[in-house]
């Protein structure tokens, strides 16, 4: 009988289980998880956070899911290493489980900030449900709270804050939020969407060191100008380290991601990747690409998950190739990320009104990806054209029209 085993139990994970238990009702199948709970909604742990969602809302399988498809599920269970020679993962207790096809989708660890006292009580990542509920629960006693990390995540902090009449200050290094994908036109209306929630930004600070009571729960954070904040809580959001190094000295080659080509599959035959943790091969940007989103994780895990089974019926591998979207709905306008809207090497944007936007992100004449405020109706056109990958270098004009016209920019 084969055996899978799949390390990771969030979206990817999840996913690929099921969509073995699909292709093969007879194989052994084991997940394993360092979490104590089964799969639940990552995206929704922030309007758990914001005191939005209720924590019945957040949980996506219960134990009995897994029962019912005859899946193993080890919870609370760190997996160490991956024993390749011998096709074993070794987890924390130092017991061996074999298996004859792998998938690795053990995502990525939040980094904490290199300075004294930054793992103080108070000081928080967002990157669980377990992180979600520190944070509600400090939140209902906090009066001032920064949040440091430029990018999706300190969005989803910061207006956490200010969901819970929490003081906020959003500490940011560059002159704006998310300078890798947005310009300062389009980055002008979140900061105002920032303030009117009652989240100053401040530009061109970072954190020096944070200062604790006497019993190590944070106070004030000094930044690297030397101004002081009161500081009740706080949030670092400054990206994730991928959980590679199981994979250490197997024949599975690791950078920033696990490399998998665009079958999910690592240079192991027996190993296979799926979602956040993956540096895959992306046919759309044509380069290896890192996409932290929960439908690219799903789709991984789907696609991951047809081809081990594939593998061993000796059939043809399917090709991983979506578009990933990332809404924000903080706002008082949609926001969309769409597709990879940091890889460009050349940018076009317009600004059509007060709180509308629109960023277009072009590599080697193609289109990558885009940011949409204000308006995303332009998502299913521009999806389309990022999905063609035509040289639509000559196009920008009609790409940023109020209403794209595809006949025209696919002529
Ligand atoms: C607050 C927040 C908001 C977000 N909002 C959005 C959004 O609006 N839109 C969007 O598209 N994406 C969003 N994301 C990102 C999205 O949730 C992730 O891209 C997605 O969940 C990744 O899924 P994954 O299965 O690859 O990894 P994960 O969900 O990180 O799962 C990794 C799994 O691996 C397990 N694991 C890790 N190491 C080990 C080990 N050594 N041994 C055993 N188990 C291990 C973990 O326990 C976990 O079960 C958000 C994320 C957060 C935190």
């Amino acid at each position: 009988m084969t055996q899978y085993v799949i390390i990771g139990d969030g979206i990817a994970g999840a996913t690929a289980a099921e969509t073995l238990r699909d292709e093969n009702e007879d194989a052994d199948i084991t997940v394993i998880t360092e979490e104590p709970e089964p799969l639940y909604n990552r995206i929704n742990i922030k309007e758990f956070a914001k005191g939005k969602m209720a924590e019945e809302f957040i949980q996506i399988h219960d134990a009995s899911w897994y029962d019912e498809r005859g899946i193993d599920l080890m919870l609370d269970t760190h997996v160490w290493k991956v024993e390749s020679d011998e096709n074993e993962v070794v987890l924390h207790n130092g017991d061996g489980l074999g298996y004859d096809k792998l998938l690795v989708a053990a995502g990525g660890t939040p980094r904490d900030l290199p300075v004294p006292h930054s793992t103080a009580d108070g000081i928080h990542n967002f990157w669980t449900f377990i992180d979600s509920r520190r944070i509600r629960r400090d939140a209902e006693d906090a009066e001032s709270g920064i949040v440091v990390g430029a990018g999706l995540l300190g969005i989803d902090f910061a207006f956490a804050l200010a969901e819970n009449d929490v003081d906020g200050k959003y500490l940011m290094r560059g002159d704006r939020w998310w300078r890798y994908a947005m310009d300062e036109e389009g980055a002008e209306i979140i900061h105002d969407e920032l303030r009117e929630a009652g989240v100053e930004p401040v530009f061109g600070e970072g954190v020096d060191r944070f200062e604790v009571d006497r019993m190590g729960h944070v106070t004030d954070v000094v930044g690297t100008s030397g101004t002081r904040y009161d500081c009740d809580m706080a949030g670092a959001c400054i990206g994730l380290d991928l959980n590679t190094g199981m994979l250490d000295g197997t024949p599975a080659e690791t950078d920033e991601g696990i490399i998998v080509d665009e079958h999910m599959q690592t240079d192991d035959p027996d190993i296979f990747a799926a979602g956040d943790i993956t540096e895959f091969y992306d046919v759309l940007v044509g380069e290896h690409n890192i996409n932290g989103s929960w439908d690219s994780a799903q789709e991984q895990g789907e696609v991951a998950g047809r081809n081990m089974a594939a593998g061993e019926a000796g059939e043809e591998m399917e090709t991983f190739s979506i578009v990933p979207k990332y809404s924000v709905s903080h706002f008082s306008m949609p926001f969309m990320s769409l597709g990879s809207p940091t890889k460009g090497d050349e940018f076009a944007s317009r600004r059509y009104g007060e709180k509308e936007h629109r960023r277009l992100a072009f590599k080697d004449g193609r289109l990558v990806g885009a940011i949409l405020v204000g308006n995303v109706r332009p998502v299913g056109p521009l999806t389309r054209v990022i999905n063609k990958r035509a040289d639509v270098a000559d196009d920008k004009e009609d790409l940023l029209a109020e209403q794209i016209d595809l006949d025209e920019v696919l002529d």
